[in-house]
């Protein structure tokens, strides 16, 4: 008689101690960490520190808090919260190339700082801000592209980090994505108009940014215009597409895309 299923006197004790072997190793995978976020708190030290554990109940997280200003309490720039390996509750719903609800994805960088389109980032804490992103950057082979603020990935809902962050510096020393100036003089002598909306959406969403097409009303496009102009044009926050914009947008595609 065939047996081809389990019976009464196959069944052992359950084993609780299978040993794992490590010993063969694909080399097909990649990291699950593909972006790195930066946002600023919005609230002073002490709040951003309850805020972030969890303390006043609300249901947000950060990888790391990078401080403002060393105190007895807070002795350092750079705090990790939350483990790289575990999902913070830092983006909330948000949108960059091909990925979506970027908490699966992302490493959260939190800076201490009550408003970064008023408030300048203190050089120290901006020397912090370049150590651990091109910490993380080199870690997880993060791509310049990749490195970018919460208003780049909910442009609707976010001003964060603000159009005082240092990005170009930030770039400049090895850790985001920059223009190359050439390339951005090469393009405005070649445009003699800033771009329809429907080539200026396409550009946009070629870069990395979500815009939903099929909606006609041009509140999200502008609103995508304004945080690019936030990371990339900050002199000019005015939500209008102009040549200088474009041919900015157009230098970054020819580098990075
Ligand atoms: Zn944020």
């Amino acid at each position: 008689m065939s047996k081809n299923h389990t019976t009464e006197s196959d069944i052992l004790p359950i084993n609780t101690d299978f040993p794992i072997n490590n010993k063969y190793k694909s080399i097909n995978f990649n990291s699950r960490i593909r972006q790195i976020i930066i946002h600023y708190t919005a609230e002073d030290t002490q709040k951003s520190f309850d805020t972030l554990l969890g303390k006043d109940k609300n249901k947000v997280s950060a990888h790391y808090i990078i401080n403002n200003a060393l105190t007895e309490k807070y002795p350092d720039f750079i705090y990790q919260i939350v483990s790289d390996s575990k999902r913070s509750w830092h983006a909330g719903v948000s949108t960059w190339g091909n990925d979506s609800d970027l908490n699966n994805s992302s490493i959260g960088i939190e800076i201490v700082n009550l408003d970064g389109n008023v408030d300048a980032y203190p050089e120290e804490q901006f020397q912090a801000i370049v150590f651990l992103v091109k910490k993380l950057k080199q870690l997880y082979k993060v791509k310049d592209v990749d490195i970018i603020g919460h208003s780049d990935i909910a442009p609707s809902r976010k001003v964060d980090p603000g159009k005082l962050f240092p990005w170009e510096r930030l770039a400049k020393s090895g850790a985001s994505a920059w223009y190359d100036e050439s390339d951005v003089e090469y393009f405005r002598s070649t445009l003699e108009t800033a771009p329809n909306d429907e080539i200026g959406k396409e550009k946009l969403i070629e870069y990395g940014y979500h815009i939903d097409k099929h909606i006609k009303d041009l509140k999200q496009y502008k609103f995508v215009v304004a945080a690019f102009q936030r990371h990339f044009r900050p002199s000019g926050v005015d939500s209008i597409m102009d040549v200088e914009t474009y041919a900015i947008l157009l230098a970054l595609l020819k580098k990075y895309r």
